[in-house]
């Protein structure tokens, strides 16, 4: 039997909801590629319900306490004192989701002797030390796709509410204020524009998609190209790489993993060859841009403004800068942990649970390291290596 640790964001500040905006969610089968949504024999929660917080429990209570499997759920996570570093030592199974990510450095893999499986509930496994994982033989896997959508649809969301200064408008009301000048003198339309896309995967050809009704300029960088079809569909420009993407475009937005070749990859000087007055939105990790290199190109005017969803470390401490820097339009890490989405990776978690119980190889894209190499999107998507900190500097972070 195994020991299964889990670490979910907390439960909303007035308790578990009782009840729900709406009674229900789409039903989906496939994804736009042909992906089929996440296939467990059986789930035992609601699609809709808060899954992805502590007393939601990704709805795995049930499946994993009636199979005679150990189930220790926490929020408790950073530092040397939390849950999880105590837990962790004789857990077979860790699950995580990036929204409130269990930083799973090479000293604490070092710790966890029985670990085997690592299941990223969500999108992106940067917060595991991927090189310690291969060399130590783990498997890690995450929900590819269950959340792509609902990013393409946030990252939409920040491109617009930058350029039409959505954020200060809405505070003006709230304000008793009608101050229309105060709220579009930094507002302008998207037609016309440049907007470039860094990584064109599954969510980075969903913006691609959704922006083409706009009338504006679609390029994109990744290091697979898309082919043919999809460039002439969309009428996208193709740059081999990401200097000459930045070079002519209005607006950024970021949609790689990150691992050791993006990390840091808008710095000062990829920021200083950008036209004046780019906007960049980054849903797609915080350290692939220099924390402070974003912050004094908003301070200066080089950037008009900076929006997304994804921090570094996160939570991030009280003090960090991007909470307070000028012009920027930054949400917590929600865009997806939407109540859609949760519903696709706590299936998806419970697939890859039935698969590794019952012996069944767990499928290939959801793969990110196997066998001490990587593996499946893993494979597509990220190199070797290591960048995993954080948990030092997130547990900093204080309620208030
Ligand atoms: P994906 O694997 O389908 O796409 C990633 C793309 O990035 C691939 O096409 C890959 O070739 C490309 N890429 C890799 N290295 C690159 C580089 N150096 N330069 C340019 N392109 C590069 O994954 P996805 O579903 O589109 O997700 C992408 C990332 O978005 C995830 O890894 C994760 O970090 C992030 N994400 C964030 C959230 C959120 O809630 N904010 C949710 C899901 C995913």
């Amino acid at each position: 039997m195994a020991k299964v640790t889990c670490v979910l964001y907390d439960d909303p500040v007035d308790g578990y909801p009782k009840s729900y905006p709406r009674d229900d969610i789409p039903k989906l089968e496939y994804y736009p590629d042909g992906q089929k949504l996440p296939t467990p024999q059986k789930i035992d929660f609601k699609p809709g319900t808060l899954l992805g917080c502590v007393s939601g429990e990704l709805g795995l209570r049930r499946f994993l306490e009636d199979n005679g499997h150990e189930f220790i759920v926490t929020t408790s996570k950073d530092g040397p004192d939390s849950v999880f570093e105590r837990e962790l030592v004789d857990s077979d199974i860790i699950i995580s989701q990036p929204f409130w990510p269990a930083y799973l450095t090479a000293e604490r893999i070092a710790k966890a002797p029985k670990l085997k499986l690592v299941i990223t509930a969500g999108i992106g496994s940067d917060h595991i030390d991927l090189q310690a994982a291969m060399n130590g033989g783990l498997t890690v896997a995450e929900i590819t796709y269950c959340n792509s959508i609902s990013v393409s649809e946030h990252a939409v969301m920040q491109i617009l509410a930058l350029l039409h200064n959505y954020i200060p408008s809405y505070e003006w009301v709230v304000k008793n204020g009608w101050n229309i000048a105060d709220c579009v003198e930094r507002a302008y339309d998207l037609e016309g524009m440049s907007i470039g896309i860094v990584g064109a995967g599954r969510i980075g050809f969903a913006v691609l998609k959704r922006l083409k009704p706009f009338d504006v300029s679609l390029h994109y960088t990744d290091r697979h190209r898309l082919p043919e079809s999809a460039e002439n569909e969309l009428g996208l420009t193709y740059h081999p790489d990401v200097e000459s993407l930045v070079r002519i475009c209005d607006v950024v937005s970021i949609h790689c993993p990150l691992h050791p070749e993006t990390e840091h990859m808008f710095n000062d000087t990829l920021l200083s060859k950008m036209k004046r007055g780019t906007y960049i939105v980054n849903t797609a990790r915080g350290k692939i841009c220099d924390r402070d290199a974003i912050v004094r190109a908003l301070q200066s005017g080089q950037l008009a403004g900076y929006a997304g969803d994804v921090w570094f470390p996160e939570p991030p401490p009280n003090d960090h800068p991007w909470r307070t820097m000028p012009n920027h339009a930054m949400t917590p890490h929600v865009s997806g942990t939407t109540l859609s989405a949760q519903a696709r990776y706590a299936a998806g978690v419970r697939e890859i649970l039935e698969c590794w119980f019952d012996g069944r190889p767990i499928r290939n894209e959801y793969l990110v390291v196997e066998g001490g190499k990587l593996a499946g999107v893993g494979a597509h998507s990220y190199t070797a290596g290591n960048l995993t900190k954080g948990t030092d500097e997130a547990a900093r972070f204080k309620k208030e």
